[in-house]
């Protein structure tokens, strides 16, 4: 039974940070690169590097700590287990890259520059297809009540004659001989090791060497495919709809890719859009404005609706028309309907009409024009200093 705070040369109490600068600086000392041909370094470098694993792992530290390394040898892989000393070097090197690889930690500027870009860690097997983004065009209305369009895309699906295998049978994949069904090569750079997806597999560990014909081992083809994507009641220009698993299938045994849908909405020629609410420009005459009237009015959801419009409406004024407006995409309620009303001056009037302007004109007083009467007010104030 090996002392693994020893072999760091450390006690029973250190820190996890003095027991990853142990490490440093014992699995510097031992590496490979530093000692070719030195079997002696090369036990050292598992040893330390066994240690580490233990150590540096929580769980697996507290089983260590308390029961000792057969426990941890009992324990399983799952429950903290740790599977016994390490049999290869790139067990050990994974343990070192995993330790300072991915370029965090504490290291020095120049340790790190000896990592800078080319690791690539833990990727191995199973790869999730690709994402696919399109946009999608609906009209201001659709928005409104919602709709379902039908698109169609070109997407990889697993392969028919072989269900995404890529062989022909299942003994016709075999282990990587390269990598060992690893998915990574390490390479030796300076002082340090490098991993890589294998060349000779592409990272999937696997050989493939009875190939489909159907695919030629790929495990999927390109097909045309007609999606009906559900666009929800609410939705605006800007927002995205995330189907999932409607991208291209996985390699690998991965997950399907997503579909994005990108939503752009027509503008309208009378209604304009702001969150949940919907602006109207709502002409009336100058005689209605001064007198009141009702007036019937579209609404997004093309269904009309009656309106008091107020004696002595002034241009510009907002009339609220609550839960006439959008549905809330997420289902949280109804925007409003604001009209805005334009009053509209009469032009090309008839020497009748003006006529009778004038005796109405004859007829006003000041309390028909409140804020003129407040403006000459102030006015007259400004003078008078
Ligand atoms: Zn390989
Ligand atoms: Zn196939």
């Amino acid at each position: 039974m090996s002392d693994f705070y020893a072999t760091l040369g450390l006690t029973k109490g250190a820190t996890p940070d003095e027991i990853k600068k142990a490490y440093r600086k014992k699995a510097l000392e031992f590496h490979p690169d530093r000692n070719p041909n030195n079997p002696k370094a090369a036990e050292s470098f598992k040893k330390v590097s066994e240690a580490y694993e233990v150590l540096s792992d929580e769980s697996k530290r507290r089983i260590y700590d308390q029961y000792g390394e057969e426990a941890l040898r009992g324990a399983g892989p799952g429950a903290g287990g740790f599977s016994g000393g390490f049999s290869s070097m790139e067990e050990a090197l994974r343990t070192f890259m995993g330790a300072f690889g991915s370029g965090g930690g504490e290291g020095g500027s120049s340790f790190e520059a000896f990592f800078g870009g080319g690791f690539e860690g833990g990727d191995t097997g199973a790869r999730k297809g690709s994402s696919k983004r399109i946009s999608v065009k609906i009209t201001f209305e659709e928005a409104a009540k919602g709709t379902e369009k039908e698109i169609a895309i070109q997407n990889y699906v697993a392969c028919s004659a072989c269900g995404g295998l890529g062989a022909k049978t299942k003994a016709g994949i075999k282990t990587c001989s390269s990598c060992k069904g690893q998915g990574q090569i390490y390479q030796s750079r300076g002082f340090f090791s490098m991993s890589s997806v294998c060349p000779n597999c592409q990272g999937t560990g696997q050989m493939i060497t009875d190939p489909c014909r159907s695919c030629s081992g790929e495990g999927r083809s390109k097909e045309k495919q007609r999606i009906k994507i559900k666009i929800p009641a609410g939705v605006d220009s800007g927002m995205r709809l995330k189907m999932g698993g409607y991208g291209d299938a996985g390699s690998g045994g991965g997950p399907s890719g997503d579909l994005l849908v990108d939503i752009e909405v027509e503008p309208h020629e009378s209604f304009t859009r702001e969150g949940d609410d919907v602006y109207l420009d709502l002409p009336i005459t100058f005689v209605e404005a001064c007198l009141g009237t009702k007036k019937t009015i579209p609404t997004p959801l093309e269904e009309s609706c009656r309106i008091q419009i107020p004696e002595g409406t002034q241009n510009g004024k907002l009339l609220r028309v609550s839960g006439k407006g959008f549905p809330n995409v997420h289902k949280q309620g109804q925007g409003d309907l604001l009209v805005r009303i334009a009053v509209e001056t009469p032009v090309k009037l008839s020497e009748k009409q003006k006529e009778l302007l004038r005796s109405f004109e004859e007829l006003e007083t000041p309390h028909n024009y409140p804020r003129r009467k407040g403006f000459l007010e102030k006015l007259k104030g400004f003078f008078s200093e």
